[in-house]
């Protein structure tokens, strides 16, 4: 596609950047077909084409209005189309761009304001944990859409292992999942413990800056980014600590960019590459340690027979971290039968705050995705990110937890 930049963009980085991924797109439309938001709506603004020529118009300084930005906004980054192009146009990327420039352009409703505002602080915010904890016991009392978003229940909760092993890693300090649901970081920890890995939350560390960066905050999201970097570095550095495991993959795809979003920052961009490269999602980390999985699993003669799982494979972790098939890989050579689900490839419509602000169409894809999922009979739902796990839960019957918590299971039973 030909671009040619505005005269106040032709010095901009970012603005070159956008334009170089979209002059890679050859405007086949391959990518519309497979996407989320296109496949709904039937409208080619609403499809990653369609949405790439907007794009291109505003940098070229044609005027764009709120309903340029409702296109933008109805994309769910779920970069199924990343996947399915075949020019290699960084869409996710692009995107970001974009609603980085329209932020600056058009002034969203008072309301819309507020709400953003409000998930970009307060998810992000210490007090977000007491505030589930007392939404938990008023759940009743609160609208449907927030109630949905809150923990099913109590769950079960147990210390952190006290053993000390030679191997280290450390696991991010995320924003929501320890309040919403803890059991995902203390069942990594015993999955690791089991394996003789020490995991380490270091506390200084904290949001990976990814619900600020799809909110259009870039500043407020590379703070974060290097706040975790300086708490991770000294770590890193002593040789001790092998990778930053993530086991959410929508922070895994945050801190595998930090790299690419520090590179201007000379102070940074060598510990963000460092950091980058050392981050890996669990199942990456634990695939040369699966024989040893296995003795342990089979010396278990008392542990339940392996379940009938339905995977859901967030778009973080196929379409962003590239990592395709290796959970269900795993978990089948775990004697886990691993069902075959119907358009795997689409996104659930959790997407982050997707689902917050924009319901209608987050609800849609997430009953589609429900019964795609529930179609073969699993006895549960497992999937690697704890947006899509809490958002499914709130449509399904079935148990949907981390793939983690239930290898934990498989290891040490079910906590008490
Ligand atoms: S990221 Fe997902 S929703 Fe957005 S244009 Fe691509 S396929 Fe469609
Ligand atoms: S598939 Fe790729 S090249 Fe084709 S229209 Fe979509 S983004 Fe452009």
């Amino acid at each position: 596609m030909e671009i040619e930049l505005s005269q106040d963009l032709v010095s901009d980085r970012k603005a070159n950047e956008a334009a170089d991924i979209v002059r890679r797109c050859v405007h086949c439309g391959f990518c519309t077909a497979t996407c989320p938001t296109y496949q709904l709506l039937g409208d080619e603004r609403d499809g990653p084409r369609g949405r790439i020529y907007l794009i291109k118009q505003m940098l070229e300084g044609e005027s764009v209005t709120r309903e340029t930005q409702q296109h933008l906004d109805r994309c769910l980054t779920c970069r199924n189309c990343e996947t399915t192009c075949p020019s290699g146009v960084e869409y996710g990327r692009l995107v970001d761009i974009g609603r980085e420039f329209i932020e600056k352009k058009v002034r969203r409703p008072i309301g819309q304001r507020l709400a953003r505002g409000l998930l970009r602080e307060g998810l992000t915010s210490p007090l977000f944990g007491p505030a589930v904890r007392l939404g938990s016991r008023l759940k009743s009392f609160l609208p449907d859409l927030l109630a949905s978003k809150l923990p099913m229940g109590e769950r079960p909760r147990r210390a952190w292992p006290s053993n000390s092993h030679a191997r280290k890693v450390i696991l991010l300090n995320g924003c929501v999942q320890p309040s919403l649901l803890p059991n995902i970081d203390l069942a990594t920890a015993w999955v690791l413990d089991a394996l003789e890995v020490q995991a380490v939350v270091v506390q200084t560390s904290g949001c990976c800056g990814a619900v600020r960066h799809h909110l259009a905050d870039s500043d407020g999201a590379l703070n974060q980014a290097r706040r975790n970097i300086d708490a991770w570095w000294p770590l890193l550095q002593s040789g001790d600590f092998e990778a930053v495991l993530v086991n959410a993959s929508g922070c895994a795809v945050m801190v595998k960019d930090y790299g690419h979003l520090l590179a201007d920052d000379p102070a940074y961009c060598e510990k963000a590459a460092y950091v980058a490269d050392h981050a890996l999602d669990p199942v990456v980390f634990l695939q040369p340690m699966l024989p040893r999985l296995q003795e342990i699993l089979g010396q278990n003669r008392t542990r339940p027979k392996a379940p009938k799982v339905s995977y859901h494979a967030p778009c973080t972790q196929q379409h962003g971290m590239k990592c395709r098939g290796e959970v269900e890989a795993f978990l089948t050579q775990l004697d886990v039968t691993v069902l075959p689900v119907a358009d795997s490839h689409l996104c659930c419509g959790s997407a982050g705050t997707y689902s917050v602000l924009q319901p209608a169409l987050a609800k849609t894809l997430r009953d589609n995705k429900v019964q795609a999922l529930s179609a073969a009979g699993p006895d549960r739902i497992l999937s690697a990110n704890v947006g899509c796990i809490g958002h499914l839960q709130s449509g399904s019957h079935l148990t949907v937890q981390h793939w983690l918590e239930w290898l934990d299971e498989a290891l040490h039973g079910s906590p008490a």
